[in-house]
């Protein structure tokens, strides 16, 4: 496939270098019928440019879903940045792409994403105002993963009222797959609300924290798919829902919040006939989206709070589609996004005409 036939459905893709420190990135705007395209900034050693051009175009796709079905006024981007995070990284290559990102003028705006921090972003503000999920120390929000653990509660709520008629998770057992940033935070919040957990990580010192704060269980990483519980909570990898793991989950419900969990779109009709509900990834991991919109406007941590735990009702919207419409919760949480920017998206165009 050429390249603009691959970035036929997407508003711009911008390539920039600075050869003097190395920077190699793609920035893909997917859409900004909502508001500016937000989305973070990848730093990844990428196998080859094709692939760093296939994910940035996923990625910010995916943006401009998760911020729509959340209700944010944002459109969806994202940038990778090519190389390896650990050698590469460099005042110069930081503000050579800030610069890039000031010349869209604010139809992309940056933030952290995985191979990058919130001290990255602080290089890229003195090139650009365009860029948000800076340390608290610079006026920022901070790390975004206690909301993104806040949401997921708010998420699994959502899920417990549908499955047992109430939204309290005391003495439901839940089963979290990696426990880094989100899934220790998540953890301490379930302990808290009197749940059980199980937990798996390729890091042992990771499990070890969860067993002694939090009475986790720990099994090993395969097992983790196996294990008895009521909700299956991802919160490491991508595509990790395919059709040989579906098969062996023991699992009522899978809400957590790692990005892309269905290996493929089928993937969510095999969940459903195996009668395990399925909570959107890209609905129950918005909080740290929502997060870093409230930090746009001046940040808030009550009204980032409030914010984030619409996601409950949110979910439960997604839920309501899928049984009106007969569809999955995946398809659902798709229309639902798809829906409000056709809606909104094109009320902002008629404005933009009418004011022309
Ligand atoms: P993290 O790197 O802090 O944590 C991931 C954890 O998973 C680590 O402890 C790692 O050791 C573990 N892990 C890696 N491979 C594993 C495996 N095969 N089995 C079990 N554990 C494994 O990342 P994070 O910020 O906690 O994010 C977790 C997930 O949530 C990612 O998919 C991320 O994209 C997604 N997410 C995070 C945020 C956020 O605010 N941090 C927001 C939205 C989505």
């Amino acid at each position: 496939m050429g390249v603009f036939e691959a970035i036929a459905s997407h508003e711009q893709v911008v390539f920039g270098v600075d050869p003097a420190s190395g920077l190699r990135t793609i920035i893909a705007i997917h859409s900004t019928a909502l508001g500016p395209a937000l989305g973070g900034t990848r730093f990844h050693p990428y196998d080859s440019e094709e692939a760093a051009l296939d994910d940035v175009l996923r990625l910010s796709e995916g943006m401009t879903l998760k911020s729509a079905a959340a209700g944010l006024d944002l459109g969806g981007g994202k940038a990778v940045i090519i190389g390896d995070p650990r050698t590469m990284k460099s005042e110069r290559l930081f503000r050579a792409y800030g610069r890039l990102v000031d010349s869209l003028g604010g139809r992309y705006i940056t933030a952290e994403d995985v191979g990058t921090t919130t001290e990255d972003m602080v290089l890229i503000a003195r090139e650009t105002p365009f860029v948000t999920g800076l340390p608290l120390a610079h006026g920022g929000s901070g790390d975004p993963s206690p909301a993104t653990a806040r949401g997921v509660v708010a998420a699994q709520q959502a899920v417990a009222e549908r499955l047992w008629g109430t939204r309290d998770l005391g003495g439901k057992t839940v089963a979290i797959q990696g426990v880094g940033k989100v899934g220790t935070n998540l953890a301490e919040r379930l302990h808290a609300l009197g749940a059980e957990l199980i937990v798996a990580d390729v890091d042992p010192a990771a499990t070890r924290r969860a067993a002694n704060r939090f009475g986790a269980k720990v099994v090993d990483l395969d097992e983790i798919y196996e294990v008895e519980c009521d909700i299956f909570a991802p919160c490491a990898l991508g595509g990790i829902l395919d059709e040989s793991t579906i098969p062996r989950l023991r699992a009522q419900a899978v809400c957590g919040s790692a990005n892309n969990q269905l290996a493929t779109d089928e993937d969510a009709e095999r969940l459903e006939g195996r009668g395990i509900l399925y909570a959107p990834d890209f609905v129950v991991n918005a909080g740290g989206v929502i997060n870093i919109a409230v930090e746009m406007e001046g940040y808030s941590e009550a009204r980032a709070a409030a914010m984030v735990d619409r996601i409950y009702e949110n979910l439960r919207r997604v839920f309501t589609i899928a049984d009106e419409e007969r569809i999955n919760p995946h398809e659902a949480a798709v229309r639902l996004a798809r829906r409000r920017i056709d809606e909104i998206g094109t009320l902002r165009l008629r404005q933009r005409r009418d004011r022309a």
